[in-house]
C-alpha cells in the first residue's frame, strides 16, 4: 500500500542561478531565495530584478 512509504515535505535548494535579462550571463552565487530581489549583474553592470513569483526549474 503507497501510503505507508514516508513522505518528504521539505526541500533545500542550494546552488541557485539565473540567466541576466541584458546580457544572458549566467549568475550564481546567490544566498537564500533571490525572488522579489535587485541585483547587479557581474558582466555588463546593469541592474535588474529578480520577479518575486519567478519560476524555479529543478535540475
Ligand atoms: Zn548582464
Amino acid at each position: 500500500m503507497a501510503d505507508d512509504i514516508a513522505k518528504v515535505t521539505f526541500l533545500s535548494v542550494t546552488g541557485v542561478v539565473l540567466w541576466c535579462p541584458y546580457c544572458d550571463d549566467l549568475q550564481g552565487g546567490f544566498c537564500g531565495d533571490p525572488r522579489g530581489q535587485k541585483f547587479t549583474c557581474e558582466n555588463c553592470n546593469k541592474q535588474f530584478n529578480v520577479h518575486k513569483e519567478a519560476d524555479c526549474d529543478f535540475l
